[in-house]
């Protein structure tokens, strides 16, 4: 038998947020490697399945990278229909394209099966439209938590026109406050933080490019969250004073 590992999205946190694809592939696993940001009631569509939690957090119990890898090849030869359960989308900051890398050097079949990603989950979940026609043309997802600690170019991102969503953030609001407005976007700027996007227990934060750190804290806000940076995160604002029509037009 071929050795075969599915690389799984499990979306953001609502279980109905699920793919189909996602939802066969679970039901297929003899054995379910999950992430810890991954809901567990997602696992009531692979009863059957063996389940292993190999998630690290930031500075948390973690499980090395290669153990993961190991486990995953182990399991594939011995013929066992494995899936590997991230949050949300598996390539969108979460290593889906090295695993996979790695496994098909292994001499691995792997097959890739798309998620909610957070950032656009918690957007959604909290009515803002991060592209909305007349205000962004486009959008830009970025991990403020980088391996070897090197820095974004946030200046240059403040330059884009485009909205925002900030992965891995909590930790570096001083730092992306101070760049982006170094980099010449406006104070009043809108900024949404979203924790626990699109769980029973979300919350967001409304606040300004100004004054986003001194409400995060006020807020109390906590990872896992994104940070939606843009004129759209006031969307609500935006709805009660439309675009005008020459501007919609010059977008
Ligand atoms: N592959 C994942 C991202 C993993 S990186 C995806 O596509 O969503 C982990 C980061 O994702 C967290 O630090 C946080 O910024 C974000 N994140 C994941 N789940 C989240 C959730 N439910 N709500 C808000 N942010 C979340």
């Amino acid at each position: 038998m071929n050795a075969k590992v599915w690389l799984v999205g499990a979306g953001p946190g609502d279980p109905e947020l699920l793919t189909l694809k996602a939802v066969r592939a679970l039901g297929e696993a003899d054995v379910v490697l999950i992430d810890d940001l991954v809901n567990d009631a997602v696992l009531e569509h692979c009863p059957g399945a063996r389940i292993i939690a190999v998630g690290k957090r930031g500075g948390c119990r973690s499980t090395p990278q290669a153990f993961i890898h190991r486990l995953m090849l182990r399991y594939a030869r011995q013929g066992k229909c494995v899936v590997r359960l991230k949050g949300g989308d598996p390539c969108i900051f979460g290593r889906g394209g090295e695993e996979a890398q790695w496994l098909r050097e292994h001499g691995v079949e792997v097959e890739l099966v798309n998620g909610i990603t957070a950032g656009l989950a918690g957007a959604t979940q909290c009515d803002i439209p991060l592209t909305l026609r007349g205000i962004a043309r486009g959008v830009t997802l970025v991990t403020a938590h980088t391996q070897d600690g090197s820095s974004l170019n946030w200046q240059a991102l403040a330059q884009t026109g485009t909205t925002l969503v900030v992965y891995m953030g909590v930790a570096k609001l001083s730092e992306i406050r101070e760049q982006l407005l170094a980099g010449g976007l406006a104070a009043n700027t809108p900024v949404a933080m979203i924790e626990n996007a699109s769980l029973p227990h979300q919350r967001d934060c409304r606040s300004d490019l100004a004054s986003m750190e001194a409400d995060a804290s006020a807020f109390q806000l906590k990872s896992p969250a994104i940070l939606v940076i843009g004129a759209v995160a006031g969307a609500a604002e935006l709805a009660a004073s439309p675009p005008t029509f020459a501007q919609a037009c010059a977008l």
